[in-house]
């Protein structure tokens, strides 16, 4: 069954990792892909033409999340290009870890701007399509971090955990014209990131998960299409852990 069938989203970091793995899932289910990247141009234009296989339309934009312009101008881009927006995954991110004692201005800020004000962008900028359409679904990528903090992540986790705030306060403001907004906060993924880490560690981490095993992109991305769906149709303001019962 196809749950997101003649819809249209947009993915912002889709070229790696769980943004990735949303972009082939969505595809999947029949929406019209539009996704970003900031540098991975070959990875990003390679990915549209794969997940083009499934009969969707499927472009990749280069597009800084951090910045206000990019987003307003990826926004209008792709309502030209494909006439809707339907669904919003603010899933760009990064991390700049270091003891609070180590940590510079510069990576605090530029953390904040890049996994932050990337959500405040991309939301505004597509705020307008969905409020004529009277409809959509945002979805924001949290993690584990921001609902409990980490010690050597100030600077993320106070990102992940901002993005909390701002989604409740959007599903609280959008919710009349049913505009919904989630966030999903992920535990341990497993990508091509957490592949150079040592062997011994990950099994450790993943020891201490009650389903015993990292998530996968695929894990994130169902939750994605959840939400994203019209059987996420009477959610709105939550935050969905995904962390194999991390936080329980
Ligand atoms: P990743 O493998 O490092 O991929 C990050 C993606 O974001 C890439 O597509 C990258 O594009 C893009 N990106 C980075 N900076 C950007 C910018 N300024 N503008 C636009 N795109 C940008 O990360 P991931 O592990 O898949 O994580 C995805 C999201 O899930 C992040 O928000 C992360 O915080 C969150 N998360 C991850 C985990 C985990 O265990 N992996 C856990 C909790 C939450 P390029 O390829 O061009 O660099």
């Amino acid at each position: 069954m196809k749950l997101l069938e003649g819809k249209t989203a947009i993915i912002t970091g889709g070229s790696r990792g769980i943004g990735k793995g949303i972009v082939e899932t969505f595809a999947k289910h029949g929406a019209n892909v539009a996704f970003t990247y900031n540098s991975s141009q070959e990875a990003a234009e390679a990915l549209a033409e794969e997940v083009s296989k499934e009969g969707v339309k499927a472009k990749a934009y280069k597009s800084n999340a951090a910045s206000f312009e990019e987003s307003q101008e990826l926004a209008a881009a792709v309502l030209e290009e494909f006439g809707s927006i339907d669904i919003l995954v603010n899933n760009a991110g990064i991390t700049k870890d270091n003891l609070l004692m180590r940590i510079s201005e510069e990576d605090f800020d530029t953390v904040i701007e890049v996994n932050l004000k990337s959500v405040f962008n991309m939301t505004k900028a597509v705020q307008r399509a969905m409020l004529k359409q009277r409809k959509g679904s945002i979805i924001n990528m949290s993690s584990v971090v921001g609902v409990k903090g980490n010690a050597g992540q100030t600077n993320y986790a106070a990102s992940k955990a901002g993005i909390l705030g701002f989604t409740k306060s959007v599903a609280l403001e959008l919710g009349s014209r049913d505009i919904r907004c989630n966030a999903i906060a992920p535990g341990f993924i497993e990508t091509e990131m957490t592949g150079k880490l040592d062997e011994a560690v990950v099994q450790g981490w993943r020891e201490a998960i009650p389903l015993k095993r990292g998530g996968s992109p695929e894990d994130i991305a169902n939750a994605c299409v959840f939400l994203g769906s019209d059987l996420s149709a009477y959610i709105t303001g939550q935050v969905l852990n995904v962390d194999g019962g991390m936080l329980t």
